[in-house]
């Protein structure tokens, strides 16, 4: 049977990069039925909001969605539509791969992280006020029932996934209360997996500078909101950039696939974007429908063709437009057997 899912293009570089993924995503053999709906800045003078409501009743129908990115006014103006979708439909984990790809020229050829962000609360409950005219406040929201949900997400993915360590990221030593009801929160769970999954913990700064040193002692790692949106752009760069990185954001009820990448507004509707980061999150979303084996299909394809170099886009150093990258990862896929276990998984 076909698998429902919910298709957002956004906006900016989103509509020609959800295109390329949704076709690519068919030629995969895998069955399914896009409902298409829109949001962001544009559906606000026929909706009277970026996000109509039958934007979250098409996720919650189909629990599963694949969205572009849609650009959020700096300053003032709407509230995100990613962070509001995040908390509308409870997507409480923001699972962020970072793996190093051949063809791809980085620093490091062996970095395998694997960011696990809070994407509930943190600095972005949106809580915030003006203290008179000169001064601002913002509220950081922890709390312990959110902070031992993303650690056990943080765990049961390394067990399900084979990783053997879970780093806990914080700056407990100044936020003594809410970062160090985080750290609290992460030790009481590493306790349910000891001698299974190996536990420690980083203060934010010291991680960021051992993540450009020696990336390759880390595995998985869990944050708060804030430093899991900030650490997981710097895991992107140490494997080649926004262009190359996947994401999921995960709750009981749904999931949503995402690139962590914005809309990058100036390459809007010029063939140009690279696909790669959402065709990934498209390979992630495979494996929460129960397809593994044709997720593994995809990314080899996909790999295939980066490595290859010839049919890439200008961040990976070629020149081929986000369609044409696509169409070759499409013919890669022809050329790999769709048969058998794969097809059926
Ligand atoms: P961005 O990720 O859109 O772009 C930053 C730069 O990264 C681009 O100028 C481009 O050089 C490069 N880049 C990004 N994606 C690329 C791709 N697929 N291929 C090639 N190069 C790529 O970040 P920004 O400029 O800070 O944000 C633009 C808008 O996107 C903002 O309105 C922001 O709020 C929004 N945003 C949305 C999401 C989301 O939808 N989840 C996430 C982040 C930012």
């Amino acid at each position: 049977m076909a698998h429902r899912v919910t298709l957002i293009p956004g906006d900016g570089i989103g509509p020609e990069l959800a295109e390329a993924t949704r076709r690519v995503l068919d030629a995969t053999g895998i069955e399914f039925e896009w409902e298409v709906v829109d949001a962001g800045e544009a559906m606000i003078a026929a909706h009277g909001t970026p996000l109509p409501d039958g934007v979250l009743e098409s996720i919650r129908r189909n629990k599963v969605a694949i969205k572009g990115p849609i650009t959020t006014p700096v300053g003032e103006g709407f509230r995100s539509v990613n962070v509001t979708l995040r908390q509308a439909l409870g997507l409480y984990a923001n699972l962020r791969p970072a793996r190093s790809m051949q063809g791809v020229v980085t620093r490091f050829s062996d970095v395998d992280l694997v960011i696990v962000r809070e994407n509930t609360e943190d600095l972005y409950a949106g809580i915030e006020h003006r203290v008179g005219r000169d001064a601002a406040e913002s509220i950081k929201i922890i709390t312990r029932e959110a902070s031992e949900r993303i650690a056990r997400f943080a765990f049961e993915y390394a067990v399900a996934n084979g990783r053997r360590k879970v780093t806990a990221v914080h700056k407990a030593n100044i936020m003594k209360l809410s970062d160090g009801l985080f750290l609290e929160s992460a030790r009481t769970v590493a306790a349910d997996y000891e001698g299974r999954v190996e536990f420690e913990d980083r203060i934010v700064d010291n991680m960021c500078m051992q993540l450009v040193q020696k990336p390759e002692l880390y595995d998985v790692l869990v944050l708060p909101n804030l430093y899991g949106d900030i650490v997981s752009d710097l895991a992107a760069g140490l494997v080649g950039g926004l262009g190359v990185a996947p994401g999921a954001n995960i709750g009981t009820e749904a999931a949503v696939f995402e690139a962590v990448h914005g809309s990058a507004p100036k390459y809007a509707g010029q063939n140009k974007a690279n696909p790669t980061a959402l065709i990934l999150s498209g390979a992630l979303m495979l494996r929460h429908l129960g397809h593994p084996d044709t997720a593994w299909r995809l990314e080899d394809a996909l790999r295939a063709v980066v490595a290859e170099g010839r049919s890439v886009t200008y961040d990976l150093g070629g020149n081929a437009g986000t369609s044409q990258f696509a169409d070759a990862i499409i013919e890669r896929l022809g050329a790999s057997t769709p048969t058998g276990a794969a097809a059926a998984t």
